[in-house]
């Protein structure tokens, strides 16, 4: 084997990277579920640990030569259970979509009953979507939100003791607001009651984890059965997935759902940058990281409203907020996002409640500050933001106007570098 360097060796891959590295240097990014890692992950996630195959679990594993990934999954159990005041972890699900799975798999039957947000409300396709394994595998039953774009707790109430799922799945991808998790688990434990058996709470704090971890959102550990997440939204970690729990029997029943059960062999390499993550989160200046992505979201939707922009909910508790770009500007989500694109701003469409475009078109716009406010941008960037996003609406159709906007941001994101030494 020739130790070539991936240019020496495949430069098609090599320059498509660098194109990609230039790409987010040079780019506003916004898209809520996105952010940027540090060096030292990026060294743990590109390292000789993808050569190691090591099914099982720390001192139970079914191969030789693991005394070293031991280690690694060890550290990473123990961090992420500090940084969640958790008592269990399972650190090897290979992205969010797996650890629903597995978890899923933990405590449910073919056929039983999940009660999730639903997808336009701001839920996740594993929450019960007719085309995901969730809505295939399992029935599936959906509360909302109300008018004025808050999750409708009356509503989940009733629904919920009306249908009698054997799970209630609290959560989203698109939601501005705090959760109210003692609520849902006020209405879990009624449906417990009702059915006569077990109706279990799971909370997927995909978005929020690292505003969880940060105190700044209340911690759903507290109230829910099973805690899952990703780790490379607000976390700010590599690309995937981690169940929590305090109950020991289900820790268990989690840890063999997720091997044998869904995965084989864990991303070893992945798993050493989920630890690294996790020392990085629990350091005190991830408090401040976290403090400043609210602060900024908060300039964010303060000066899109001042514009002239409506808010789903009106504004922001988290990273994210939702805008009414057709019923604020008339011009759907799709057509924003395309707009944005021109001038170097990546967001995406997001469908709002009672949205009256279809699912690929949307009026909605999401809009997250998480990935911004790792490349040190603050409020007086944020404000900056919302009026490069107004005047390249407004000029939609001026490509001289539309030019100068993408040259003003190429020249704001110089100021902000990502791996540069
Ligand atoms: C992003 C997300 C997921 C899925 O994560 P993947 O790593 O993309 O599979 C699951 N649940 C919620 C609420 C999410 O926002």
């Amino acid at each position: 084997m020739k130790n070539l360097t991936l240019k020496e060796f495949d430069n098609d891959i090599a320059e498509a990277i660098s194109k990609e590295l230039e790409r987010q240097r040079t780019h506003i990014e916004l898209i809520a579920s996105e952010n940027f890692v540090s060096k030292a992950v990026l060294e743990a996630q590109g390292s000789i640990l993808t050569n190691k195959y090591a099914e099982g679990y720390s001192g139970k594993r079914y191969y030789g030569g693991c005394e070293n990934v031991d280690v690694i999954e060890s550290i990473a159990i123990e961090r992420v259970c500090k940084l969640f005041n958790a008592k269990f972890a399972n650190v090897q699900p290979h992205s969010g979509a797996s650890a629903n799975l597995a978890a899923y798999n933990a405590i449910l039957m073919p056929g039983d009953k999940i009660l999730g947000m639903s997808l336009d409300a701001g839920g996740h396709l594993t929450h019960g979507y007719s085309v995901n394994f969730s809505g295939k595998m399992y029935q599936a039953v959906n509360y909302g939100l109300k008018a004025d774009g808050y999750i409708d707790y009356d509503k989940l109430e009733e629904i919920a003791l009306n249908e009698l799922p054997n799970v209630i799945v609290a959560g989203a991808s698109a939601y501005p607001r705090v959760i109210d998790f003692k609520k849902f688990r006020e209405v879990a434990d009624k449906v417990t009651e009702k059915a006569g058996r077990k109706c279990y709470l799971m909370v997927d704090m995909a978005h929020i984890a690292g505003l969880v971890a940060a105190g700044y959102h209340p911690n759903p550990i507290e109230y829910a059965d099973i805690v899952t997440s990703t780790t490379h939204k607000t976390l700010r970690g590599p690309r995937g997935g981690i169940i929590l729990t305090n109950d020991e029997a289900l820790a268990k029943k989690i840890n063999s759902s997720v091997f044998p059960g869904c995965q084989g062999g864990p991303l070893m390499h992945v798993i050493a940058a989920k630890a690294v993550a996790f020392k990085e989160a629990l350091d005190p200046s991830f408090k401040d990281y976290a403090k400043q992505v609210i602060l900024n979201c908060k300039a964010l939707a303060s000066e899109l409203n001042k514009l002239g922009y409506n808010l789903v909910s009106g504004g922001t508790d988290n990273h994210l907020i939702l805008v009414d770009i057709f019923g604020s500007v008339g011009i759907t989500g799709k057509k924003a996002e395309n707009i944005l694109h021109a001038v170097n701003i990546t967001a995406n469409k997001n469908a709002i409640p009672g949205d009256t475009q279809k699912p690929t078109v949307t009026s909605g716009l999401r809009l997250g500050t998480a990935a911004m406010t790792t490349r040190g941008f603050k409020e007086e960037d944020m404000i900056a933001v919302a009026r490069f996003i107004d005047r390249a609406l407004k000029n939609k159709d001026d490509e001289e106007k539309l030019n100068e906007i993408q040259k003003e941001v190429i020249e704001l994101m110089k100021k902000h570098p990502y791996l540069e030494d």
